[in-house]
């Protein structure tokens, strides 16, 4: 350790530390461009600056290592003229695009400007052109003028997504950031070059002026995309409303957990929220016996217990199979473990539609399971491998046989895992076909009942990764029409059948949950809050393990 004095306030930091993070664990921040902490250092955009006392120059914070008995300071006469310097010198050529641009009200160009240049323009040349909205890649603008050459978007690409698409061409004020030639900006993580880029010359095709940033709201949730879970923040537009305005979420963003996805994640996680605000979005508890009809979630729950009671007492509780989905969060699979194996004594539960390891892989962030809470159906115990009942192919095959006379399937399209013929053959062979989810698809269409569930954006919960980490989701926007969260659905069924299901709030079920689950005993909810808790001290799993129950 060493101990070293930033703007008069000592502290001690591990040797090694460079003088911009050591003043970030004092609480004072030094303006950066080039500098990312996820990033090698290249001290090229020289806007950190700062003096310490014995050098005869300034130093880059980002590049010079914090040494014992350092003495260091930020705000400075000569360092403040420096720092309007190097703002000067970057806004030499940069273009008057603030008004139309997209990275207004995010921009660190503008926030720097205002907060240490503030100066008036001493040039009266023209400015130096360069390509402007350029598609460097299938989800990436570039507009060159707006570059500063910081490098973060080149040393991303060469360093974190291994792809080396981007390079810096020419010299002086003719250099300019571009994908090498014949390539594009096409890789698994090309989005977070748009996060890093700290001005507006990488903007996102998917986001770009569909609406101002000062717009937005910010809820932190859990990418669903696949078992890693990486952290994110969901940015949704409170004014929109469905169908009104666009999606009433604007983009998701990667948040910060250095256990997880530290400061990343992948373009499919990114982008897949489009199902939120769908056409297929199912608003209402339906009926499709005959005649499509909507109902009241009283109406829909009286009719459903009623036949599934018929169902048990003409042919035995052995005659239903409940299909779950590792979608769910962990409170939606405890409440239909409580009401479907506890309440109603049902033994065939399965979660597992199709081979969970096969999607696209890598090794970085991207699992082959894209689904966010497989450990966590698993930690539940509600996957058929774990019990006596049959799996979901089992469940099929006894369907069509008129063995099973009742399927409540939950979230999943049948027609992922089986041939279409198969699912039609047994579902169609039924007495009674419940769905739940948040969006129709082939297998809500042979559904007797449909009801809809939230999607993941507008519920609070938990998700349980790869490694077993205990995440959480939070509400962004109010569920659509009249869905609700799964767990709140399955407590309306059990009401029907006077089974006991006393919670009401996502809490009241956790906490229940580590009551009862010894997996998740202990753990205290306000804890998931942040960046979760790994319930075995973060050791990560062969993702093979967390499949198999
Ligand atoms: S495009 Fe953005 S991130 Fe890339 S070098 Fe230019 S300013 Fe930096
Ligand atoms: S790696 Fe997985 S969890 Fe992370 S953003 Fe991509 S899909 Fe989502």
């Amino acid at each position: 350790m060493v101990k070293v004095t930033i703007d008069g306030i000592e502290i001690e930091i591990p040797k090694g530390t460079t003088v911009i993070q050591a003043a970030e664990q004092a609480g004072i921040e030094i303006p950066r461009y080039c500098y990312h902490p996820g990033l090698s250092i290249v001290g090229v955009c020289r806007i950190c600056l700062v003096e310490i006392e014995r050098m005869p120059k300034l130093q880059v914070a980002c590049y010079t290592p914090a040494t014992e008995g350092m003495v260091v300071h930020t705000n400075t006469e000569q360092v403040l003229e420096a720092r309007q310097a190097v703002m000067e010198f970057l806004l030499v050529n940069h273009p008057l695009d603030c008004p139309v641009c997209d990275q207004a009200g995010e921009c660190w160009l503008q926030n720097f400007y205002m907060q240490h240049a503030l100066h008036d323009s001493r040039m009266f040349e023209n400015k130096v052109k360069k390509s402007k909205a350029l598609q460097i890649g299938p989800n990436v603008m570039l507009d060159s003028e707006r570059c500063i050459l910081c490098s973060r978007c080149v040393r991303f690409c060469d360093e974190i997504s291994k792809s080396n698409e981007l390079g810096i061409f020419n010299r002086g004020d003719r250099a300019e950031l571009q994908p090498y030639p014949g390539t594009e900006l096409d890789n698994d993580y090309s989005g977070n070059t748009i996060d890093i880029c700290p001005v507006g010359a990488l903007t996102d095709r998917d986001f770009r002026f569909r609406t101002r940033v000062w717009y937005l709201s910010e809820t932190e949730s859990i990418c669903p995309g696949c078992s890693t879970g990486c952290n994110i923040n969901v940015h949704h537009n409170d004014q929109r409303t469905y169908k009104a305005g666009g999606s009433r979420v604007s983009r998701l963003k990667p948040r910060y957990n250095p256990d997880v996805n530290e400061w990343w994640m992948c373009d499919a996680g990114r982008y897949g929220f489009t199902h939120v605000d769908a056409d297929s979005r199912i608003l209402a508890p339906t009926r499709s016996i005959g005649e499509e009809q909507e109902m009241s979630w009283g109406e829909a729950a009286s009719e459903i217990m009623t036949k599934l009671r018929e169902v048990i007492s003409v042919h035995g509780k052995e005659s239903v199979g409940v299909i779950l989905s590792p979608q769910m969060t962990n409170e939606d699979l405890f409440v239909a473990r409580r009401f479907f194996r506890d309440g109603l004594g049902l033994k065939h539960i399965d979660f597992e539609v199709a081979p969970l390891t096969t999607g696209a892989k890598d090794d970085f962030l991207i699992k082959a399971d894209k689904n966010p809470n497989t450990a966590g159906a698993r930690l539940l115990g509600v996957g058929a491998r774990q019990g006596s009942g049959m799996t979901v192919a089992e469940m099929l095959e006894a369907a069509r046989k008129r063995k099973l006379r009742a399927l409540y399937i939950c979230h999943h399209d049948l027609a992922n895992g089986f041939a279409v013929d198969v699912v039609e053959e047994a579902l169609t062979a039924q007495d009674l076909v419940v769905f739940q989810g948040p969006n129709t698809n082939s297998t809500s269409a042979l559904a007797h009942y449909v009801l809809p569930a939230a999607a993941f954006v507008e519920k609070t919960g938990s998700f349980t990764n790869y490694a077993e980490r205990v995440q959480m989701i939070h509400t962004a926007v109010t569920p659509l029409g009249e869905s609700k969260a799964d767990w709140q659905i399955f407590r309306s069924l059990a009401k029907e059948a006077a089974i006991s299901v006393p919670y009401f709030e996502a809490e009241d079920v956790f906490q229940a949950l580590t009551a009862e689950v010894e997996a998740f005993s202990g753990l205290p909810y306000a804890g998931l809050a942040g960046q979760g808790i790994a319930l075995r001290d973060g050791q990560a799993l062969p993702e093979s393990e967390t499949v198999v129950a």
